[in-house]
């Protein structure tokens, strides 16, 4: 097997001869920023509380028992400080630079817009935005992370909710729209830091009709086969050129 620094010269090699790269990213793009992911051995889903992760982060739990859902939410999914690390701010570089089209992202932290991207696609949306499920105001983090118990509407005193997609609930079929056409016209897709489990966003890759498939994971992942270039790493080491 090749090491790792020739790997990643591949990886250089092909994005720099693209104008039309598409990243697809997970979890694992976020964890060297010190947020966990949920499927690894310390991540979110093997540890123990009251009521399985899965069902807390669902919809219909967030309706019936919000008070708990936010002690969770502010506890396990709400990380204050955080910077975008060496994947973000490379692919921001390469956007700049004319190579990377759109970032399609599972992720909710918003890292990718601290690091300068400006096109990317929020699958699962972001905990930056937050809204009164009554009138539709909009509220920042520092609402929620200000507020306490459950927090509520200024204007019409209704549940706040953050704008991310929790289980039972539907992706946005605009920004589905959007993701499926940046990688449907892609050259390279680029998969990071992401176990390619959930779906239907391990689905989009499906769309993907150009030259290079590239996966970057630190662990194996269900489509390592289909792959042109699969490097097992970390993608902080991995987009360090
Ligand atoms: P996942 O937890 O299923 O998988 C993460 C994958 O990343 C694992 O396969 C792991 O081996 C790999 N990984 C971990 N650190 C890595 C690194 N430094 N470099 C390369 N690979 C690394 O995550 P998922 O498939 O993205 O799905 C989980 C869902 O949970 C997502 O849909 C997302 O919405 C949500 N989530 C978001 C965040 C966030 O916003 N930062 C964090 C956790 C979970
Ligand atoms: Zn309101």
């Amino acid at each position: 097997m090749e090491g790792l620094e020739q790997q990643r010269d591949e990886l250089k090699s092909l994005v720099e001869a693209s104008d039309n790269v598409v990243f697809f990213g997970g979890a694992g793009v976020s964890t060297e920023s010190g947020i966990p992911d949920f499927r690894s051995k310390d991540g979110l889903y093997n540890q123990v509380y009251d009521y399985p992760p899965e069902q807390i982060i669902s919809r219909s739990f967030f309706d019936a028992h919000p008070a708990e859902f936010y002690r969770f939410y502010r506890d396990r999914m709400l990380f204050e400080g955080v910077e975008p690390n060496r994947c973000h701010r490379k692919l921001a570089e390469l956007e700049q630079t004319g190579h990377l089209k759109a970032v399609v992202t599972q992720n909710i932290d918003g890292l990718h817009q601290a690091a300068g991207s400006r096109c990317v696609h929020e699958l699962h949306g972001s905990v930056l935005r937050n809204f009164c499920m009554d009138c539709h105001e909009s509220y920042p983090l520092a609402y929620i992370l200000a507020s306490e118990g459950v927090p509520r509407c200024g204007k019409c005193g209704g549940v706040v909710k953050p704008d991310v997609v929790l289980y039972e609930e539907p992706l946005d079929g605009a920004v589905i729209d959007q993701a499926v056409d940046a990688i449907r016209r892609a050259d390279v897709l680029v998969v990071a830091g992401t176990s390619l489990v959930v779906y239907p966003a391990a689905g989009f890759i499906d769309y993907f009709r150009g030259g290079k498939l590239v996966i970057v994971n630190l662990s194996p992942t269900p489509l390592d086969r289909r792959a042109d270039l699969c490097i097992q790493g970390k993608v902080g080491e991995v987009f360090d050129w």
